[in-house]
């Protein structure tokens, strides 16, 4: 059974035979483009040389990047511990030809990689192409001999990518793997397609158009290819598994996380472990790119990140800070792929600690007014507004970890109110301010502070740059 390090440097040596550059990995904080919050798919580094505003010496590449998706646009936070395939941060495997090869060459070079290298079931196998590609189905229909009824045609944007709103878009053809009736879910395109029956693993993007500002669209002279597949959905496919979190990796983290809290890896707890691994993958790698614990942009993701995974700690049972303790085994697995990882080592684990250390001054008094809140709720009523904000504001839980304890519960958070709230706290604060007789440095401090936590968080809403869709 191949690990997951087997198996990413098979598939760069694919795509290396076949001509590929073997890129490194870049880092999670992209490095011109302050839209993105962080690097979610491997055409971001790429991105010059797809617009053709950027040459390199090579027109074939091919990429391990990490991603994370907590945040903007692509955010998969509340996925974790909930589906068989979400984490916050996953490898993304990716070929990419930047105005060289096509279509016809990038089909057969997944499908052939799959079925011949990988030796995956043929029968198991189906597509979704956009559904105007007739290009594309015939070429599954040629190469891979799959029938109409594996060809499934979607008139979604899930079927058609683009960089942003204006530049090179086009449609994307997605390969899923059918884990079989036991498991809930549908086929794409169905009313059950969010099921984990079938799982999407590869999504190959045919860049072939571009748009301009009026929403017209015109045909490309430099056609290119970007893919990308997650690294752990394919392990827990090779490895006979269906779920990620089964994967050789992933299983060391969780019994890693069941050692630290003395908590069967298998049982009520097994959740609470998925969450930990995930969110100690996502926390480590973006300290060692550079990102700390903050109140704003993407330290206050990372904030979220570990504040999160430090209450599913805490439900295990654990009275003393975690984290930092399950940092070893990952730094023996993932250290010799990502060797920025042992070399951030000692300062991922103090990171970790110092902010577990200081979260739990709060949490239990934090968690105590919430049960103390949900105690006077009517059956089924959300959790007022003020009372998560005062959570927020007083005990620095942030609005989603309050969002993931209630869920549990099968609550929600009244999140206008909330919103209310912070808008009623931060008019108070200004007025305070004004009355220092000083109003005028004041409102200049007020609004560059706004303006600048607007920009930190631009990512949030206005993300352009998308990785594969
Ligand atoms: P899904 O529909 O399952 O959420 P997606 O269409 O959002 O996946 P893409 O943006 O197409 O995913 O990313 C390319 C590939 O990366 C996917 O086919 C999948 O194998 C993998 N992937 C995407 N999101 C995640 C995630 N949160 N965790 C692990 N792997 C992921
Ligand atoms: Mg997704
Ligand atoms: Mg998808
Ligand atoms: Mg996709």
């Amino acid at each position: 059974m191949p690990t997951l390090n087997e198996i990413r440097s098979t598939f760069l040596n694919f795509f290396d035979r076949n001509d590929h550059e073997v890129v490194a990995s870049s880092p999670l904080v992209p490095r011109n483009d302050p839209t993105l919050m962080f690097t979610n798919s491997g055409m971001v580094q790429f991105k010059n040389l797809f617009t053709g505003v950027e040459k390199r010496d090579y027109s074939r590449a091919t990429t391990s990047q990490k991603c994370v998706r907590a945040g903007g646009k692509h955010n998969d936070l509340d996925n974790v511990g909930y589906t068989a395939r979400h984490h916050t941060f996953f490898e993304m495997l990716g070929n990419f030809s930047f105005g060289d090869y096509f279509k016809s060459d990038a089909i057969p070079y997944a499908w052939d990689l799959l079925t011949k290298d990988f030796e995956i079931d043929k029968s198991k196998l189906l597509v979704t192409i956009y559904h105007t590609d007739d290009e594309a189905a015939e070429i599954w229909k040629k190469h891979a001999g799959l029938p109409d009824e594996r060809i499934i045609r979607i008139a979604t944007d899930d079927n058609f990518w683009s960089m942003g709103p204006t530049g090179p878009c086009g449609p994307c053809t997605e390969i899923f793997y059918d884990h079989g009736p036991d498991i809930w879910g549908g086929p794409p395109g169905s009313p059950e397609e969010d099921g984990d029956r079938f799982i999407e693993i590869w999504n190959l993007v045919f860049m072939q158009n571009e748009r301009f500002e009026d929403g017209s669209m015109v045909d490309l002279d430099m056609q290119s290819i970007d893919t990308g597949m997650g690294l752990e959905r394919i392990g827990a496919l090779l490895q006979g598994k269906h779920d990620n979190y089964d994967t050789d990796l992933m299983r060391n983290l969780i019994e890693a996380s069941a050692n630290a809290t003395n908590v069967d890896p298998d049982g009520d707890g097994n959740v609470h472990h998925r969450v930990i691994a995930d969110h100690l993958r996502s926390t480590s790698f973006l300290i060692a790119d550079g990102v700390m614990p903050s109140n704003e942009g993407r330290g206050y993701v990372l904030r979220r990140i570990m504040r999160r995974a430090m209450r599913h700690a805490h439900l295990l049972g654990a009275q003393d800070p975690v984290m930092h303790r399950l940092v070893p085994s990952l730094v023996a697995q993932m250290g010799q792929a990502f060797p920025e990882l042992g070399q951030a080592q000692a300062l991922i684990e103090e990171t970790l600690e110092l902010e577990e250390k200081r979260f739990k001054q709060t949490l239990d008094r934090g968690l105590r007014l919430l049960d103390d809140e949900l105690e006077k709720l009517s059956d089924g009523a959300a959790l007022p507004g003020e009372a998560a904000f005062k959570l927020y504001d007083t005990y620095g839980f942030p609005l989603d970890l309050t969002q993931d304890a209630l869920r549990e519960k099968g609550r929600e958070v009244d999140v206008a109110g909330f919103d209310a709230a912070m808008d009623e706290q931060k008019a108070k604060a200004r007025a305070a301010w004004a009355g220092t007789g000083e109003a005028a440095d004041a409102s200049v401090w007020f609004e560059l502070s706004e303006q600048h936590e607007a920009t930190d968080f631009l990512g949030y809403d206005t993300e352009t740059a998308e990785g594969v869709v």
